[in-house]
């Protein structure tokens, strides 16, 4: 399996929607072929658009409030000893994560393409409350699908989204959580289609979705090429890319603009959600060599049983806690241009308590998966490697499980 040099990832999949063959594609119902050939119409022609992309540009700069930080952690370096870690802080954007870039996307394609109305799924219920703060600043009816049993579990972030002035919309089928909440999306959508925009909120799904995510999070990339040439006048030698991977939209935004390096300079790595650790339930698809499935309209290696049951996930950061993994992801495995890896519960946690010992940094739990790896193979590395972490949500979202978890924090 071969990556292109020149071109982007997004774009790098055949004319049936197939990254490397086999991965992504459109698993979907007859009736959201029109739907979706129409949003893919109209993204290729906005992502041309000067018009377009000057909005994205404003809205990014003055609504999410680009560039977010490189910042060395010189602390935490020094106490490790060996590479120099720096961290992109993702989490300064507004709201919180990267999600709002996607999330700002979409809501600008649903009023280009003069759609009142925006729907999305969540399960954690980051995606949702995203979703609901693009739609309230540019004045869309927003919907969100959301499982019975998540809708109990997340109540700060339904609470978030209802005050942003999105209806939560409960599901009560199957296991009445994410994966039945994206079902029920799609056939909210398939009826409404002429009226309402629908968002996907990682590089997941049908393969337009999967583009427009990934278009989307690639300013972090954009932002850090810049800040890495400011910082040491090019870009360095030896270069250690570390990002968690869920659905992978934050890890193909944070590494997009250096997939084309040798990986020799520029190494990516992937850290999955490896559960806690005296179980045998994870969230790592990647690293744990899950076979080839199809969920939510698209194939990837998907947590399975060996009936091709989707297998029940775990992981205490809820944003990583998903059992398939972007087509894009699964293309960079098997081309050799990505390592992927995992962190448990325990790891994730452990490192939360040594990078906020050292640094007044506040990773939220997703990005600690990859702090795990930086803390793990720093030590062994020479002085002038440079692992950047995308520290890309801040931890006040996890307040109660860290207090629970590690007491006085
Ligand atoms: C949702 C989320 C993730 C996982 O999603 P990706 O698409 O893999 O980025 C990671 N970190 C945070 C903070 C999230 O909210």
């Amino acid at each position: 399996m071969k990556l292109k040099k020149g071109i982007p990832l997004i774009d790098q999949h055949d004319k049936n929607g197939f990254w490397g063959g086999k991965f992504g594609g459109n698993f979907i119902p007859e009736t959201l072929k029109k739907p979706v050939e129409d949003l893919t119409i109209k993204f290729q022609k906005l992502r041309k658009d000067k018009k377009f992309i000057r909005k994205k540009d404003f809205y990014f700069k003055n609504y999410i409030g680009s560039p977010t930080p490189f910042i060395k952690l010189e602390n935490l370096s020094n106490s490790l000893g060996g590479a120099q870690i720096w961290a992109k802080v993702v989490s300064e954007a507004n709201g919180g994560a990267h999600k709002i870039y996607n999330a700002t996307i979409h809501a600008l394609i649903c009023k280009a393409m003069g759609k009142k109305y925006i729907i999305g799924d969540t399960g954690a219920g980051y995606a949702g409350k995203m979703l609901s703060m693009a739609a309230k600043k540019f004045g869309l009816k927003c919907k969100i699908f959301m499982g019975a049993k998540d809708i109990k579990r997340q109540k700060p972030n339904c609470d978030a989204m209802k005050k942003n002035g999105a209806k939560i919309v409960p599901v009560y089928s199957g296991s009445q959580t994410l994966v039945d909440a994206v079902s029920e999306c799609m056939r909210y959508w398939v009826s409404n289609c002429d009226k309402v925009h629908m968002a996907v909120g990682s590089t997941v799904g049908p393969n337009i979705f999967v583009k427009i995510c990934g278009w989307s999070t690639t300013q972090i990339s954009k932002e850090l090429k810049i800040q890495l040439k400011e910082q040491f006048n090019k870009i360095p030698k030896k270069i250690k890319l570390i990002n968690c991977v869920g659905g992978g939209s934050s890890a193909y935004g944070f590494w997009s603009e250096f997939i084309d390096y040798d990986k020799k300079q520029i190494e990516l790595i992937g850290v999955e959600a490896g559960g806690p650790k005296n179980s045998k339930l994870h969230a790592a698809p990647l690293s744990k060599n899950a076979k080839i499935g199809i969920l939510h309209g698209a194939a990837s290696y998907v947590c399975q049983n060996k009936e091709g049951q989707i297998s029940e996930t775990k992981s205490i950061s809820a944003g990583l806690d998903y059992p398939g993994v972007s087509p894009i992801h699964c293309f960079l495995k098997d081309a050799k241009r990505a390592r992927y890896t995992f962190a448990t519960d325990e790891d994730a946690l452990n490192a939360y308590k040594i990078v906020t010992k050292h640094e007044k940094l506040n990773p939220s739990l997703e990005p600690c998966h990859a702090f795990a790896e930086a803390i793990k193979i720093a030590p062994r590395l020479s002085k002038d490697t440079i692992i950047v972490v995308n520290s890309c949500g801040d931890a006040q979202k996890d307040r109660d499980i860290l207090k629970k978890r590690l007491g006085k924090y």
